[in-house]
């Protein structure tokens, strides 16, 4: 790293510092972030996809029953404004504009395969996403990850994985959409292949789980990273087991709160987590849900005093490693 580089990364430390004492997004946008865990097709702001569609789009009640309402509530209250072909594209680009809106500069997001087939197949896909990153934040890293549902049909989504991953566009592999819906053992054929092609092996596990349900995901189908994970906190030895083993959890402040899964912001585990030495990232999950920014999940988690602003920072710089 050069003297430049130093002055930047010392600027950067003190924008962010002063934006979490000075509660002031404006600043905090300027600071570069990550945003790793985040669902594509849900990751646009609500006011740019508002602005675009010129309607106002209805603001996400404070609390959610669980995945489900959220669910329902997506399907019958944004959904109809932006749905089909269209509505998905849509969708994407605002997932990159605001990463350019809010300095991410290293972007996972997830792509189904129904997501992909709607695009058009897999070339017509790459092209789409490719031009968006390009036009919105070139200087980005970007790392598509595929995802599949929970109640997929894995034999058939076995026998189509390769024309996906054959492509080399994806970084790593996720399952999601519900994880008390059958037993993960059923996934291993899919995170077989995820390591032919040297994926990086993710799942969302521990949202609504338990810290063992943590433990044998990562166990069973070698887990690299877990997205949420925060049911590990209530067990010391599967947080132990966690941060020996360099298992990083993409956690989602907002979300948790939001579906229930955690009691406040306040009483987020991610304190624990953190404390207890487990390597965690601060992300979106489903921002046109949820309704925070990446800078803002941030400032919440300062102002509700769960972390401090070095703690913060440290999970920041942690964000922006490049996996
Ligand atoms: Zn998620």
């Amino acid at each position: 790293m050069n003297k430049t580089d130093n002055n930047d990364k010392g600027l950067q430390e003190e924008l962010f510092f002063e934006g979490l004492a000075e509660n002031d997004n404006a600043k905090l946008l300027k600071v570069p972030m990550s945003d790793i865990h985040n669902h594509s097709t849900k990751g646009c702001s609500r006011n740019w996809l508002g602005e675009q569609l010129g309607v106002d789009l209805p603001a996400p009640p404070e609390r959610f029953n669980g995945l489900a309402g959220m669910q329902e509530w997506f399907t019958s209250t944004i959904k109809p404004y932006c749905s089909g072909r269209d509505g998905i594209v849509k969708r994407w680009e605002g997932s990159f504009a605001e990463a350019k809106r809010n300095n991410v500069m290293r972007l996972a997001m997830n792509f189904g395969p129904a997501e992909i087939e709607l695009a058009g197949g897999m070339a017509e896909f790459m092209l789409l996403i490719k031009g968006f990153h390009q036009k919105y934040c070139p200087d980005t890293v970007f790392e598509p990850e595929i995802t599949y549902v929970a109640l997929s049909n894995i034999d058939e989504e076995l026998s189509r994985i390769d024309q996906y991953l054959s492509s080399g566009f994806f970084r790593s592999i996720d399952v999601c959409g519900g994880e008390d819906l059958r037993p993960v053992e059923d996934f291993r054929p899919l995170y077989r292949k995820a390591e032919e092609y040297h994926l990086i092996k993710r799942m969302h596990v521990g949202e609504s789980g338990t810290a063992e349900d943590v433990r044998r995901a990562v166990d069973i189908l070698g887990l690299d990273e877990v997205h949420h994970g925060i049911g590990a906190a209530e067990s010391k030895e599967v947080m132990r087991f966690l941060a020996d083993n360099r298992i990083q959890l993409n956690v989602c402040p907002s979300s948790n709160v939001m579906l229930g899964y955690a009691s406040s912001y306040k009483a987020h585990p991610i304190k624990v987590l953190y404390e207890n030495g487990i390597s965690v990232t601060i992300n979106t999950d489903d921002l046109l849900i949820f309704d925070s920014s990446i800078e803002n999940e941030y400032l919440i988690l300062y102002r509700e005093c769960v972390l401090t602003a070095a703690q913060l920072n440290e999970i920041r710089l942690n964000g922006l490693r490049t996996a």
